[in-house]
């Protein structure tokens, strides 16, 4: 079984910073971020200095080298709070980090990864295009060899971080799809390399603070090193491993969104009143705590379960799915609870569960949707008992 390279002992420690950190530093200024549409500078410089712009980048590449059980415990802190804060440093760990730590080549990582882990540069992964989400391997950006370059061009969207990006993890078709493979490939496109292009911030329904973008990319011309692997052949499946590893980092960020909206249900429960009865002494609200504390915990378990698997290597496809579909489906209902439970209040802006309910929505839908998370499990659960029967 593979370790980590960080001690439980470090580990507790480096919980225990961001647990304090979220709970004394962050939630606080909710409010401000929400009403800001950004993340204030002084928290961004304190989770640059704790390192959270690299926890899953590994040490060699300064980072603090969280494997996932340790980085699903982290999230379940992180998502207690605006979820803003955990997208201004997840690309850098998350999709866009991984695409480098496991494909790119050691003068790749050595260039990138380092200045990621400390939160000087900041990567966007670019994969979604219009009409190509749900489904990427449909993707129409170009990259055309020409003498040693590469020239990029296409158009993405929704691309979490790129107002602020410095590095686009960019995925563009370098060939035609044929049976030795999706004929995707990924590149390194610094963002300000001529012809790039990011778009006006877009205005969505909530997560407050975390910016997304279209991209254009016109003609942009980088060299034969900004091919990550330096092979052609790698961009669908590192677009695929670091989403799946994702999907697991998803959903316990939903477990810990799901949590927030839990405790913020008891305490208003427990105190506020109708005609002189604390509205928690109704059984009716106690069956509404009651599915909201079963659904954490399950997901929490699942959550727990399905990094470990990832960590042994023992499931990599089934198991994130079904975390992601199970968590932020459950999440998505246990906001909708804590809103009912909480009234009329639970409508108004100041009041966090109304921002949990808008901000936890997305979750279902990047990363791969619920109804793209049915198709993997199903489909590998019956390719899995085909191959049993040939
Ligand atoms: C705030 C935000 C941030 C994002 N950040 C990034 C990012 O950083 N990088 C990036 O590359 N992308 C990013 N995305 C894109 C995101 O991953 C996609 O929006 C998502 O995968 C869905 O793709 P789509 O929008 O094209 O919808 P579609 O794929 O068109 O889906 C529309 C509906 O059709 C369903 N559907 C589609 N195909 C099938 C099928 N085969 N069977 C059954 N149902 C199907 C879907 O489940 C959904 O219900 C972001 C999106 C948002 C909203």
């Amino acid at each position: 079984m593979a370790t980590s390279e960080v001690s439980d002992e470090d580990f507790q420690e480096i919980l225990a910073q961001t647990r304090h950190f979220v709970r004394t530093a962050v939630i606080p200024r909710e409010q401000e971020i929400l009403a800001g549409d950004r993340v204030p500078d002084d928290l961004r410089e304190q989770a640059k200095k704790m390192g959270l712009f690299g926890y899953a980048i590994p040490q060699e590449w300064g980072g603090l080298g969280l494997d996932l059980s340790q980085d699903v415990e982290l999230a379940m802190e992180l998502g207690y709070t605006s979820l803003a804060l955990r997208s201004m440093f997840g690309t850098n760990n998350g999709i866009a980090g991984q695409v480098l730590v496991g494909f790119g080549t050691d003068e790749q990582k050595a260039r990138w990864l380092e200045p990621m882990a400390t939160g000087d540069v900041v990567a966007s992964f670019a994969l979604t295009e219009p009409g190509a989400g749900s489904n990427p391997s449909g993707l129409r950006t170009k990259a055309v060899r020409q003498d040693s370059d590469w020239v990029i061009t296409g158009q993405k969207r929704f691309i979490t971080n790129a107002p602020t990006a410095d590095l686009f993890v960019v995925f563009a078709r370098s060939r035609p799809a044929d049976a030795d493979g999706a004929g995707i490939a990924v590149f390194l496109v610094p963002a300000d390399a001529a012809g790039v292009q990011v778009g006006a911030k877009d205005a969505k329904m909530g997560q407050e603070g975390a910016w997304t973008a279209d991209v254009s990319f016109d003609d942009v011309r980088v060299p034969a090193e900004a091919l990550v692997g330096g092979s052609e052949d790698i961009g669908y499946r590192a677009a695929m491993i670091s989403l799946a590893r994702g999907r697991v980092h998803i959903a316990a960020l939903a477990v810990g969104a799901a949590q927030r909206a839990l405790d913020e249900s008891v305490a208003y429960a427990a105190t506020a009143t109708q005609g002189d009865t604390p509205i928690g002494n109704f059984q009716l609200v106690q069956a509404m705590l009651a599915d909201q504390q079963t659904g954490v915990m399950a997901g929490r378990a699942l959550v727990r379960d399905a990094a470990r698997q990832w960590v042994t290597g023992e499931d990599r496809r089934v198991a994130p799915s079904a975390a992601k579909l199970f968590c932020t489906e459950m999440a998505g209902d246990v906001a909708d609870i804590a809103v009912q439970i909480h009234g009329g209040s639970g409508y108004m802006r100041e009041v966090p569960v109304e921002r949990i309910y808008r901000d936890v929505r997305l979750l279902r839908l990047y990363e791969g949707t619920s109804e793209i998370q049915r198709l993997i499990i199903g489909s590998n659960l019956v390719k899995t008992a085909q191959k049993e029967r040939s």
